[in-house]
C-alpha cells in the first residue's frame, strides 16, 4: 500500500546510546533495515565487517567518494564515513523503511540535499557528565579518542534543534519505546499511501 519506503536519520553524539538503542527498535520493529556505512575506522572488539560496518582502507574510501558512490560522507572524529547511495535508493523502491545511523554533517547534507525525504531523530545523553561515563564504561576506545569524542560532543549537542524527533537517552527501555513510537507514527501518516488511491473503507467494516 505504502509508495515506496521511509528513510529515517539517527544522530548523537557518540557514546549516547544510539547502538544500543537500535538493536531493541530492529528487534521491535518488522520491515526495518539498517543501512551499514562505510568507514575507514577500524573494527573495534566484537563487530564484524558487513555487519556493523563495510570497513575499507582510505583509498577505497577516496575511490568510491570520486563515483559519487555516497548519499553523504563525512570525516567524524578523525576517519571517514559514508552511506552507501546505491543501497539506500534500492532498499526504498523495494518499499523498506531503512534507518541510518549518522552524524550532523551527514544529516545535514541529507537533510539539505532533498534527494531523499528523510525523518529525522536527535538522540541526547542525560547529560555531558554521563555521556562521559558510557564513553568509558564501554571499555572500546582510547583515552585519547575518548577526549577528540567528548570534545565534539557539545558542538553536536547544537544540531539538536534542526531535527524533527528529540530522544533522551536516560532508560534505555524508555527511549527505545519513544524511538518505536516515532517509526510507527511516521508509517502511520495518510501523505505515504500513494498519491490518488483511495482507502478501502471495506477494511473499517466489521464483517457480519
Ligand atoms: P553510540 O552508539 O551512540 O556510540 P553505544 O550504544 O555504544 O553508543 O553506548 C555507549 C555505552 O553506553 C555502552 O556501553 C552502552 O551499554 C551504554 N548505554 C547506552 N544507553 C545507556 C543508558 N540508557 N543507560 C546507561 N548506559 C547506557
Ligand atoms: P562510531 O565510530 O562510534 O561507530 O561512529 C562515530 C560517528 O560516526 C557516529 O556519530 C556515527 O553516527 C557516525 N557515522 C556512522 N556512519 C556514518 C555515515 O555513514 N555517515 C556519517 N556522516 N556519519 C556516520
Amino acid at each position: 500500500m505504502r509508495a515506496g519506503g521511509q528513510l529515517f536519520i539517527l544522530s548523537a553524539p557518540s557514546g549516547a546510546g544510539k547502538t544500543t538503542l537500535l538493536k531493541q527498535v530492529m528487534q521491535q520493529v518488522r520491515g526495518l533495515s539498517f543501512s551499514v556505512s562505510h568507514t575507514t575506522r577500524a573494527p573495534r572488539e566484537g563487530e564484524s565487517n558487513g555487519v556493523d560496518y563495510h570497513f575499507v582502507s582510505v583509498d577505497e574510501f577516496l575511490q568510491m567518494r570520486d563515483k559519487n558512490q555516497f548519499l553523504e560522507w563525512a570525516e567524524v572524529h578523525g576517519n571517514f564515513y559514508g552511506t552507501s547511495k546505491p543501497e539506500i535508493l534500492k532498499t526504498l523502491e523495494q518499499g523498506l523503511d531503512i534507518i541510518l545511523d549518522i552524524d550532523v554533517q551527514g544529516a545535514a547534507i541529507i537533510l539539505k540535499d532533498k534527494l531523499v525525504p528523510a525523518v529525522s531523530v536527535f538522540i541526547a545523553p542525560p547529560s555531558l557528565a554521563e555521556l562521559e561515563k558510557r564513553l568509558r564504561g564501554r571499555g572500546t576506545d582510547s583515552d585519547e579518542t575518548i577526549a577528540v569524542r567528548l570534545g565534539n560532543a557539545e558542538k553536536e549537542m547544537q544540531a539538536a534543534p534542526d531535527y524533527e524527533y528529540l530522544v533522551i537517552n536516560d532508560s534505555v527501555e524508555d527511549a527505545a519505546a519513544a524511538l518505536v513510537s516515532v517509526i510507527v507514527a511516521e508509517r502511520s501518516r495518510s501523505r505515504r499511501l500513494p498519491t490518488g488511491e483511495a482507502i478501502d473503507l471495506n477494511l473499517f467494516c466489521r464483517t457480519v
